[in-house]
């Protein structure tokens, strides 16, 4: 990155206007979480702990896993780190836990699995809590939850856990749990999840699939693909609103919130906080930082009245550059 962005890298995301919006991280290689720190991370809003999974030939132990989270932790203590339970299936697929279905993204996926094999789930979050001994800065997040049941389902494995932890003499501390948004079914159930657990945070790579129907892989269909599209933006608006009435957090931790145009509608809206890929960091923090969040309503406000998802692009590329 330039210069000019790296004098950036200590200063706090605020916008001309005062509006303070915390940029967050999205990680899972080390790699990820070097570039992370470098570029100035206030927090990880996405830990895919399916990457460490899907580079071993075998499920790794209970305490493998241990010591996988404790590195990622402690990396960016005492800034929180947010962890997913395992979200394979889709197109994500592991070596020695093969899953062949005719519709992928609609089967077994995410927490359907990991609720199908509570021993995957339960090793998986007595490592995390082992892991934050001390540190105390994890959070966990569910991936794919369409229901309140699996919610509940969840959250309750996440308490045995705790109890189980806790029986064998470590002092651990129950994390923050939330629910990933990324499927039409959680937009409408937003109130009933924030009434159960922590927070929220939109996975909206799934969550454009899901509402244009378009395979997010598919190169034959990616010019359907548009995290711009009105429906997909109102769900956006309607999602802030509800977690909002129910007095919950919500951020966003899809591709969308690295791209600063997105990111200046994002802010607009309310959400709370930005999770992206590290390399984006920088530029979505230059662009807030000179986006008053007056201004970017008034943007906002203009978009939504469009019905073209092509012009929704070019008018923020247009404010973008006016804004130099
Ligand atoms: C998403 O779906 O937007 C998301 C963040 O999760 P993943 O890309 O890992 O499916
Ligand atoms: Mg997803």
């Amino acid at each position: 990155f330039s210069k000019g962005l790296e004098s950036l890298k200590d200063k706090q995301c605020v916008t001309p206007d005062n509006y303070r919006i915390p940029l967050w991280v999205n990680t899972g290689l080390m790699t990820d979480t070097v570039r992370s720190l470098d570029h100035g991370a206030e927090g990880v809003g996405l830990y895919r702990t399916e990457v460490p999974f899907m580079i071993r030939e075998r499920f790794p132990s209970e305490l493998a896993q241990e010591k996988i989270y404790r590195e990622q932790l402690a990396a960016f203590a005492p800034r929180p780190v947010t962890m997913r339970s395992l979200d394979i299936g889709g197109d994500k697929s592991l070596s020695y836990f093969p899953i062949r279905e005719d519709n992928p993204f609609l089967g077994w996926r995410g927490i359907r699995v990991t609720l199908d094999h509570p021993e995957i789930f339960l090793v998986q979050v007595r490592a995390m809590l082992k892991a934050s001994v001390g540190l105390d800065n994890l959070r966990i997040m569910l991936p794919m939850v369409t229901g309140v049941s699996e919610v509940e389902e969840a959250l309750h494995l996440v308490h045995r856990a705790h109890h189980e932890v806790k029986s064998e003499g470590l002092d651990v501390l129950l994390p923050p749990i939330g629910v990933m948004i990324e499927v039409p079914a959680a937009v409408y159930q937003v109130r009933d999840f924030a009434r159960r657990v922590d927070f929220l945070s939109v996975g909206s790579n799934d969550l454009t699939q899901y509402i244009l129907a378009v395979d997010r892989n598919n190169p034959r269909v990616a010019d359907l693909y548009h995290s711009l599209h009105p429906a997909v933006l109102q769900a956006l608006q309607k999602i802030v609103h509800d977690a909002h009435q129910e007095g919950k957090p919500v951020g966003i931790c899809g591709e969308m919130a690295g791209d600063p145009a997105a990111a200046v509608l994002l802010m607009a809206m309310g959400y709370d906080v930005l999770s992206m890929n590290a390399t984006q960091l920088l530029k979505v923090k230059w662009t807030l930082r000179s986006m008053k969040r007056s201004q970017a309503k008034a943007i906002l406000d203009d978009v939504m009245t469009m019905d073209n998802p092509r012009i929704i692009r070019s008018t923020l590329e247009l404010a973008l550059r006016k804004q130099g």
